[in-house]
C-alpha cells in the first residue's frame, strides 16, 4: 500500500525532483458592504459602474477614509489564523499605470501590514491525523481591489467596469512550506472554511472573492532527504479554484523540471493558466517592489489599534474548525465524521443545533455523515436547505435511540418525512411503525421460518454458525422491520439451541 505520507516527487530523467509552493490568497472582505475607502456598494453581479463613488473612479480632490469594518474583519481574520496582529501599521501607494486602474496606484500595505506571521494547520488526508502539518503564513495586508477590463464586447472596442475599483481585500501569504498538490489543495479549502467561520469573506470563488497566485519551484532533494536551496519560482495569476490550483502546482512543477533537465533555466515570471488546456503559459517577466516605486501613501495616517477594538475583535471569534473538531472528537465522535462536520461553517452549525436539541453525538454523527448527506446529495441541496431542520432531525433520532422504532424502519421514516414534512413521531405513529417487543408475535413467525426452512435448520446444527444471520433477516423481513433485534436474536438462540 502507499504511504500516504511519503514525500510527493517528481520523477525526471535526472532523478527525483521536490516541488515548493506558496501561495498568495486575496480574500475580498464581503462582510463589508462598502468598500475600503468609500461608501460605494460591493454587492457581486451589479449592472457596471453602477457601484462607483468619486472616490473609486479617481476624481480630483477626493480622499480616501479607512472603512472601519473592513480592517476589524482583516483583524479578526488575523487572529483566526493564530497570527501577530500589528497595533501601528500603515498604507503604502504602489505605482503603475493600467485602464483599470484610475488613481494610477493601488493603495496596499507594504512595509507595515496590519497582521503579521501566522499559521494553518492542514490534513492532507482527513481520515488521518498524521497527516498534519503546519503552513506558515508571513503576513496579511489589506489592499484595494482593481477595476476590470472586458475586451471584445465589440469587435474593436475594450470596456472598463469600475465596480470592484477600491473593493477591499486581504492579500494572505504563506510561507514556502507547501510540498506537493495535495498541500496547496488542502491549504487553499482550510484557509477558505477558516475564512467562512470568521465570516469575514464568504470564499466564493466562482464570483471572485477568493483567488489565489500560485508560487512554484522545484528543486533536487539532498541525498538523504535533506533541504537544499530552493530553485526559481514562477508565479501564475488569479486562479480561482482548488482544483485549478492543485492542476497549476501539478503541470508548473513538471514543465519546469523537463526545462530544466534539457538545459534550459526556470525564469522567474508571472504566468497565467488556462484551465480549457490545463496548462500555464507566460504573461511578463516578474517585476520587484522596487519597480513600483513604493511609498507611504500620503493621505492617510498610520492605523494605530487600541486594546479595546482588539478585544472586540478576539471576543467577537467563533469556535473555529480545528478546535470544534477536537470538542467533537472528545465527545466520542470518529476523527472521520469530525472532520467531515467541521469542514463548512454550515454543517457544523447544523451539527451543533442537532447536538443542542439533546441527540447522542456518536449516533448524530453517523446520521448525518451516512443518512442525511446522502439525501441532500441525492435530491441536490445543500445542508442549508434541508428540508429536515435539526429539531425535526432530533425527535427521530430519540424514536430510535429510546427503541420505539429500528434503524431500518428510521430510514423510511426519514424518506417520508422529507417527502411529505410530517414529523417523526406523527409518522410512526399514523404508519404503525412501532417496534415491537411483543414475544408472542415474534415466537410465531419464528416458528413458520424455522418449519419453512428445515434442511437450514439441520444444517445450522450441524455447525454451519452463518446461518443465524439468515435466520434474522427472515424474521425481521416477516415483521416487516418492526421487530426488536435483540429480542429476535434471543427468541432465534433459544428455539435453535
Ligand atoms: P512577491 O510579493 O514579489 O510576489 P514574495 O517574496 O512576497 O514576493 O513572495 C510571494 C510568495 O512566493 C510567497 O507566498 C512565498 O511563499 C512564495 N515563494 C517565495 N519563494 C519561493 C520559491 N522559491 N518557491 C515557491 N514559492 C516561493
Ligand atoms: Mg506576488
Amino acid at each position: 500500500m502507499a504511504d500516504a505520507n511519503a514525500p510527493f516527487r517528481i520523477r525526471g530523467e535526472t532523478g527525483e525532483w521536490e516541488v515548493v509552493v506558496g501561495l498568495e490568497v486575496h480574500a475580498q472582505i464581503t462582510a463589508s458592504k462598502a468598500k475600503l475607502f468609500s461608501g460605494a456598494a460591493t454587492a457581486f453581479g451589479a449592472e457596471p459602474n453602477t457601484q462607483v463613488s468619486l472616490v473609486d473612479a479617481a476624481m480630483p480632490g477626493m480622499l480616501p477614509v479607512p472603512n472601519r469594518e473592513c480592517i476589524r474583519q482583516a483583524v479578526r481574520t488575523g487572529m483566526a489564523l493564530d497570527a501577530k496582529i500589528n497595533k501601528w501599521s500603515r498604507f503604502d501607494r504602489k505605482n503603475y499605470f493600467y485602464a483599470d486602474l484610475p488613481q494610477g496606484y493601488q493603495i496596499s500595505q507594504l512595509y507595515h501590514p496590519l497582521v503579521g506571521e501566522g499559521e494553518v494547520t492542514v490534513l492532507t488526508d482527513e481520515k488521518d491525523e498524521s497527516s498534519a502539518k503546519n503552513i506558515g503564513i508571513e503576513r496579511i495586508h489589506v489592499e484595494q481591489d482593481a477595476g476590470k477590463l472586458m475586451h471584445d464586447q465589440h469587435p474593436t472596442m475594450s470596456y472598463v467596469d469600475l465596480n470592484r475599483s477600491g473593493v477591499a481585500l486581504m492579500e494572505i501569504v504563506s510561507r514556502p512550506d507547501m510540498r506537493s498538490p495535495a498541500e496547496a489543495g488542502a491549504y487553499l479549502k482550510k484557509l477558505r472554511s477558516i475564512l467562512r467561520y470568521v465570516g469575514s469573506c464568504d470564499g466564493n470563488m466562482d464570483e471572485g472573492s477568493m483567488r489565489a497566485d500560485v508560487n512554484v519551484s522545484v528543486r533536487k532533494p539532498g541525498p538523504n532527504g535533506e533541504e537544499t536551496p530552493f530553485g526559481t519560482r514562477t508565479e501564475t495569476k488569479n486562479v480561482n479554484s482548488v482544483r485549478f490550483v492543485m492542476a497549476v502546482v501539478e503541470h508548473e512543477a513538471k514543465r519546469q523540471v523537463e526545462l530544466i533537465e534539457s538545459g534550459g533555466a526556470v525564469a522567474q515570471e508571472t504566468r497565467l493558466f488556462d484551465p480549457d488546456k490545463g496548462v500555464t503559459r507566460s504573461l511578463r517577466s516578474k517585476e520587484d517592489a522596487h519597480d513600483y516605486r513604493y511609498f507611504p501613501d500620503p493621505d492617510l495616517l498610520p492605523l494605530e489599534l487600541d486594546d479595546a477594538f482588539l478585544e472586540e475583535c478576539r471576543g467577537s471569534l467563533p469556535e473555529l474548525p480545528d478546535d470544534k473538531r477536537k470538542r467533537y472528537e472528545g465527545l466520542g465522535i470518529t476523527p472521520y465524521n469530525a472532520s467531515v462536520l467541521t469542514a463548512e461553517v454550515e454543517t457544523a452549525r447544523w451539527f451543533d443545533a442537532l447536538l443542542e436539541a439533546g441527540v447522542e453525538p456518536k449516533q448524530g454523527a453517523n446520521w448525518v455523515v451516512a443518512e442525511l448527506f446522502g439525501a441532500l446529495n441525492r435530491r441536490g441541496e445543500s445542508i442549508d436547505a434541508s428540508p429536515v431542520s435539526p429539531t425535526q432531525a432530533a425527535e427521530l433520532l430519540k424514536l430510535v435511540a429510546d427503541g420505539t422504532i429500528s434503524g431500518t424502519i428510521a430510514k423510511q421514516v426519514f424518506e417520508i418525512m422529507l417527502e411529505s414534512g410530517e414529523g417523526a413521531a406523527a409518522i410512526v405513529e399514523s404508519r404503525g411503525l412501532k417496534q415491537t417487543s411483543d414475544t408472542g408475535a415474534i415466537d410465531a413467525e419464528i416458528d413458520k421460518i424455522l418449519a419453512a426452512n428445515a434442511d437450514k435448520v439441520a444444517e445450522y446444527k450441524a455447525g454451519k454458525q452463518q446461518l443465524f444471520g439468515f435466520f434474522v433477516g427472515q424474521t425481521m423481513k416477516a415483521m416487516q422491520g418492526k421487530a426488536n433485534p435483540q429480542l429476535v436474536n434471543e427468541r432465534l438462540r433459544t428455539k435453535l439451541s
